[in-house]
């Protein structure tokens, strides 16, 4: 670890906390973060050289495994033609005709250079295409970093959002209600006080960033039908679940039709890309043929695109999720049996290949106040033994697991073998 320490504590001389993405610090587990020098399939390795199994993906966007030859090859490739060019070429029409005809509710797309940009494009559209100003998020849902994001619910069901950040304004702040995952009752209440003044709602359609809920039962469904009567746009922000709980994300998996999809991190197979789009009706709207305001420099990049269009071309063409899907499901079953075997309390939550665990008694986990409440010390023993035994998986118990092409039954084994060393450290 000497070489990862030492760029750690020089790090933190240049860049606030020593990263450019908080979570990345190892604050929540505390230790130092591994600097990491190459990846490869399922593996990463740091700057000591030590191998790792990665369950981080890059937070989600390496589906196939990392360093994948015909992403690496197109990204070549685009790099020999130049690197950006402010005008409009091929490759965004092809990625726009793709991501379209794979999640067929996205009408017309607009690419931008991250999930922020996307999610936060969608509110002031569903705000514009409306003419309000309130919208709904769910406690525990991340939609990047907007300010009207950046919101948490205020101290009574019904009260007023409030910055959950400083430097968002209180008067930004009260235009988003925060509202309970997995709890219409919760949503009908906020459209009975301000439903006339709501212009979308924004869900995780599976919730990734308080580790991985899936929706309940008629959950979305209900979403949909409240934004119906309403008249208010419903968003899924797919950023994570795109392209990675089926091949047309969580919308064809679940089978709700959103109004308006936010997509990110598999989309631009690791470059920086981001995309919104839907309703012809609604994203018409935005400029330059509406007058809804949105742009971007590097926005559609020449070699992101490239990235993008070889990840979901190999998507498209081989179907390789059944076998990701029952990787990721032996691997939640393999350690709810060895935390059985351990005398441990554990549960866990799949969708496709996203997976959450859960220190905690309770039988399966559904809501934000239950994946808050887990054994935060027993996570972070678990976190350490895991990478003694060459396992990275996201350095806080809030954050979801994500599963890649390249981890094999034998990857799988492994990773399993891993976990039973560990358990018996507990
Ligand atoms: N939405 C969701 C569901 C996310 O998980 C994230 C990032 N983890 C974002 C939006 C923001 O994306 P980015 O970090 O690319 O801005």
């Amino acid at each position: 670890m000497q070489k990862s320490e030492a760029l750690f504590t020089r790090a933190q001389k240049t860049i606030p906390g020593g990263v450019n993405s908080p979570v990345r610090a190892f604050k929540a587990v505390g230790g130092t973060p591994r600097f990491i020098t190459k990846a490869d399939g399922p593996y990463i390795w740091d700057a000591d050289g030590k191998q790792y199994i990665d369950y981080v993906q890059s937070w989600g966007p390496m589906v196939l495994g990392h360093n994948n030859a015909a992403v690496r090859e197109a990204v070549v490739a685009a790099a020999q033609e130049g690197l950006s060019f402010g005008a409009p070429t091929e490759a965004e029409v092809l990625m726009a005709e793709k991501v379209s005809a794979m999640v067929p509710s996205m009408e017309m797309v607009r690419m931008v250079n991250s999930g922020t940009e996307a999610t936060m494009s969608a509110i002031r559209l569903s705000r514009g295409y409306t003419g309000r100003n309130k919208i709904v998020k769910f406690e525990g849902c991340y939609h990047g970093h907007a300010d009207s994001l950046l919101v948490k619910a205020g101290s009574g069901a019904l009260t007023l959002g409030v910055p959950s950040s400083p430097g968002v304004p209180a008067d930004v702040a009260q235009h988003t209600l925060t509202v309970e995952f997995n709890n219409l009752d919760s949503v009908r209440e906020a459209f009975a006080e301000h439903g006339d003044d709501i212009a979308c709602i924004i869900v995780e359609p599976v919730a990734g960033n308080m580790n991985c809920i899936p929706p309940v039962d008629g959950f979305l469904e209900g979403l949909r039908e409240i934004c119906d009567e309403a008249g208010s746009v419903l968003i899924f922000d797919e950023v994570m679940t795109g392209f990675r709980v089926s091949r047309g994300g969580a919308q064809e998996r679940y089978q709700v039709k959103p109004d308006l999809t936010c997509l990110g991190k598999v989309i631009g197979g690791g470059m920086p890309v981001g995309a919104f789009g839907g309703k012809r009706e609604i994203i018409t709207h935005i400029s330059p043929t509406g007058p809804v305001y949105q742009a971007g420099t590097l926005s559609g990049n020449p070699v992101a695109m490239a990235a993008g269009l070889a990840t979901l071309s190999q998507l498209e063409a081989d179907d390789m999720y059944p076998s990701i899907f029952e990787n990721t499901q032996a691997l939640a079953d393999g350690m709810e049996a060895l935390a059985k075997k351990h005398g441990i309390a554990l549960t866990t939550n799949v969708a496709g290949s996203m997976f959450g665990f859960f220190f905690t008694d309770d039988e399966k986990v559904t809501s934000y106040k239950q994946a808050i409440s887990c054994n935060q010390e027993r996570f972070k023993a678990f976190y350490h033994g895991m990478l003694e035994q060459g396992v990275y998986l996201a350095p806080a118990s809030y954050e979801g697991g994500f599963m890649s092409k390249a981890h094999d039954k034998a990857i799988i084994d492994k990773t399993l073998d891993a976990v039973d060393k560990v358990f018996a450290q507990l």
